[in-house]
């Protein structure tokens, strides 16, 4: 019988344990600890409700490496899987080693005073992680880590080598607020607001703030002809790493033109910064009291429709032809909350953090001692369970046309 813990208790956090209660014979006892607990027992008394499976809950300060070494020393699960915050990746991954864990999460770690992503801080964990004989599992959620599952699997069966590769995210949803995020809202300004970009032959090329925009044509009516925006994103980093002969790399994501009105004017007036401001005799920072009156992403599930379309346009080469696929999915926001009440944004990201868990438990290539990016694991397993449980996949051959053409 595995144990499994799952730390935080947001959007995701409510699909990871929906979805791991709905595989009991591969997670045999769950728990949920976050800051807040009564979020935990809410989620457990639905998924009490909705597959009869208990879920043990437990409060829990993840920034304090002490108190989470003492639950997991108390309860001994097999993995944890972290769904909190990125500020939280060092603290947990910490507490792992010292307690015997093995570790996944969704989002790389990034410093709460500077909003500035990397992989090196968790990178650096490479060598005590293999001593300890654990695995940590980083960026498992949809992008990153599907999109990354979707390179590796490419590069497997479909290319000799791959040379471009174009990350497309559109949400096609509406959830009828004038301006929501889909996930957390820090984390989502924070990702947006910041410079973009991409790689190209050796180099990172720097674009403003969605400087570069065009539509794309996305392989669904529901979804349709959008504005994609070139971003910076995490998995590039790590895909430039693990992706031998590669010659480009960028990411892209639709935004309506309301959402952006609304962000652009949210900036103007400071208040998307991250420096401290005194007000009314409290330092306060601006994003944070923004997240405050924005609507909770978790609440948006009711309210959401339409679809989501998120995949990876590749091209390169296979015994000397050219090769162009596209793989995506197409998740619907009404289907996903029927099954787990949550939107697609959080279904797409913990769907996968439940089958990256599933992966390790049950051994094989997922479980050898280290700290690994997924694109660095055999892809088809984890293929295979995306679409089993509830994410199924598209490859298509696709018209080099469609590759973007700026910048
Ligand atoms: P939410 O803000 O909805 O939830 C975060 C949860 O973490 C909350 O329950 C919060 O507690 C808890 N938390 C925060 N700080 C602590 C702490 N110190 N100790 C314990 N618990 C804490 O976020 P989401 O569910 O939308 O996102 C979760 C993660 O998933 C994020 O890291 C996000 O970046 C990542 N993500 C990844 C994606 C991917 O495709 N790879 C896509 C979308 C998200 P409280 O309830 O008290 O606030």
């Amino acid at each position: 019988m595995k144990k499994v813990l799952i730390v935080g208790a947001g959007g995701v956090g409510n699909v990871v344990v929906h979805k791991c209660a709905q595989l009991p014979e591969v997670f045999g006892e769950i728990w949920h600890a976050s800051r807040t607990v009564s979020r935990c027992d809410a989620i457990a008394r639905d998924v009490e409700a909705s597959t009869g499976v208990k879920v043990h809950t437990a409060a829990l300060d993840a920034d304090n490496v002490a108190e989470t070494v003492a639950l997991l020393k108390r309860i001994q699960p097999d993995v944890l899987i972290n769904v909190a915050l990125p500020y939280q990746d060092l603290t947990l991954m910490d507490a792992c080693l010292e307690a015997g864990v093995h570790y996944i999460d969704t989002a790389n770690y990034e410093p709460p005073d500077e909003a500035k992503f990397e992989y090196k801080w968790q990178w650096a964990y490479q060598e005590r992680f293999e001593k300890a004989g654990l695995t940590a599992l980083l960026g498992a959620g949809f992008d990153p880590g599907v999109t990354n599952i979707y390179c590796a699997y490419a590069l497997k069966h479909f290319f000799d080598e791959i040379h471009t590769v174009d990350i497309l995210d559109a949400n096609a949803g509406d959830h009828g607020y004038a301006f929501a995020t889909n996930f957390n809202p820090e984390i989502n300004i924070r990702e947006i607001t910041s410079n973009g970009r991409y790689w190209e032959m050796g180099e990172w090329k720097v674009t403003n703030p969605m400087q570069f925009h065009q539509p794309f044509d996305f392989p669904h009516p529901e979804v349709g002809t959008k504005d994609i925006y070139l971003l910076y994103h995490e998995e590039l980093e790590s895909l430039v790493k693990h992706l031998p002969g590669l010659r480009r790399i960028r990411f892209w994501m639709t935004f309506s033109e309301r959402y952006l009105t609304h962000l652009r004017v949210l900036e103007n007036v400071g208040m998307t910064s991250i420096e401290p401001v005194e007000f009314q005799g409290n330092q306060i920072i601006p994003l944070q009291f923004l997240k405050a009156v924005l609507p909770d992403p978790a609440s948006l599930g009711p309210r959401t429709k339409g679809k989501t379309c998120i995949g990876c346009l590749i091209d390169g080469t296979k015994n000397g032809q050219r090769v162009t696929k596209y793989l995506y999915n197409i998740c619907d926001h009404q289907e996903c909350y029927r099954e787990v009440k949550s939107q697609a944004i959080s279904y797409t990201t913990g769907v996968p953090a439940m089958i990256a868990g599933k992966q390790l438990l049950e051994g094989g290539d997922w479980r050898k001692p280290g700290v690994w990016n997924v694109e660095q694991l055999d892809p088809d397993g984890f293929m295979q369970d995306l679409n089993r449980y509830g994410l199924p996949w598209e490859i298509v051959d696709a018209d080099p046309a469609m590759i973007p053409n700026h910048p």
